[in-house]
């Protein structure tokens, strides 16, 4: 069985995407490597068990690899990447994570405390000094940028510079920017978390996630914790993502310029109190005056914009965060988080318009 060709190293992110991770250019391989449905393979070779490797995993592995420079890890889902990560800290250890975070994180973060596994503080990560002071005698900074769905802004090297300082670990989820807008393994952290779920495979059918270290120890590890915890993806779940991964820049850039024109379209709109926009991406928070009900109102007279949680997909979705009961409560009540796709601009528009009038 042919392993996916290596990626070049002389060419653009874009051409990665859509080069690395294929089989050999050799007469009769196919183009794309194929979805490999095994529970265990003939013994004598490198993958033994369909627990302990498969091709198609391998195939997006080393596509996503050269995309954030370092070795990928994929797992069951995003929030499995982020328990193995959580699974390297030893017992005692401080993490420091921001207080804004995806919901999941923040739980598995808080279950742990509770039953005396780790200890956790919890930061701005718009305060680099704070970040930096609090990681004192720390084994892990974890952070988000931008944050979900506050969409502030962690300044990483001196982020990662402050932790390191204190010999702390870090790793960071790059959901929402994804390599093509940041990669933090280049600015000095450690690992670098996806749920593929979102961007990467761009469009809402796949549940999937990695961990990319640049570090080899660190990666062996990743592998033994899913080997024994068994958070596997499925192969067709790591052939879609692949399959998505293919696009993901044409994607992104279409659904960016979508979300920079919604942004000046909607700026100074009477009916919302703000407008956040990280600056790169394609999700938008916006604090609607009516507040929660106000937001509520807004959410359901969307018709094109779909009420749905999660982000990233090709399809506009909108949702009202605190409707969640584990969002955090420093979240405006009435913020509805946008993932803006990649449909018409124009008609996008008319229905944020539309439904902000129906809501008043
Ligand atoms: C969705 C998400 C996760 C969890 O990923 P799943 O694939 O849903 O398990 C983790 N981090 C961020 C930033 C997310 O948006």
């Amino acid at each position: 069985m042919t392993q996916p060709r290596a990626a070049a190293t002389d060419v653009r992110a874009e051409t990665v995407a859509v080069t690395a991770g294929r089989p050999a250019h050799e007469p009769d391989e196919p183009l794309n490597t194929p979805l490999h449905l095994a529970s265990t393979y003939v013994a004598g070779g490198a993958l033994e068990y369909g627990r302990y490797g498969n091709p198609s995993w391998a195939a997006f592995e080393e596509a996503l690899g050269a995309l954030e420079g370092g070795r990928a890890t994929s797992f069951a889902s995003g929030i499995a990447a982020v328990d193995a990560v959580l699974e390297l800290v030893p017992t005692g250890g401080l993490v420091v994570a921001p207080r804004h975070s995806y919901t999941g994180t923040v739980l598995q973060l808080d279950a742990r405390v509770e039953s005396g596994r780790i200890r956790v503080a919890y930061v701005d990560v718009t305060d680099t000094a704070a970040v930096a002071a609090a990681c004192e005698g720390a084994a892990l900074l974890w952070f988000e940028s931008p944050t979900n769905p506050a969409l502030e802004l962690g300044d990483v090297p001196a982020l990662v510079a402050g932790a390191h300082a204190h010999g702390a670990l870090v790793a960071i989820d790059n959901t929402f920017a994804t390599p093509l807008r940041q990669r933090p393994i280049a600015d000095g952290a450690d690992l670098v978390v996806h749920s593929a779920t979102k961007y990467l495979s761009g469009h809402s059918d796949v549940i999937m996630g990695a961990v990319v270290t640049n570090d080899d120890a660190l990666a062996q590890r990743l592998v033994d914790r899913r080997s024994l915890g068994g958070a596997i993806p499925s192969a067709f779940e790591a052939f879609l993502a692949l399959r998505g991964l293919r696009t993901l820049h044409v994607r992104l850039d279409r659904a960016e310029r979508n979300a920079r024109d919604l942004v000046e379209r909607l700026a100074g709109h009477p009916d919302l109190q703000e407008v956040r926009y990280p600056g790169f991406g394609a999700v938008i928070s916006l604090v609607v005056a009516g507040g929660a009900e106000g937001a509520d109102r807004f959410v359901a007279a969307a018709r094109l914009w779909v009420h749905a949680t999660s982000l990233g997909g090709v399809e506009s979705t909108l949702e009202r965060r605190r409707r969640w009961a584990a969002e955090a409560d420093t979240i405006p009540a009435g913020l509805v988080r946008l993932s803006v796709g990649i449909e018409h601009v124009d008609d996008l528009a008319a229905d944020l318009l539309q439904a902000l009038d129906a809501a008043r």
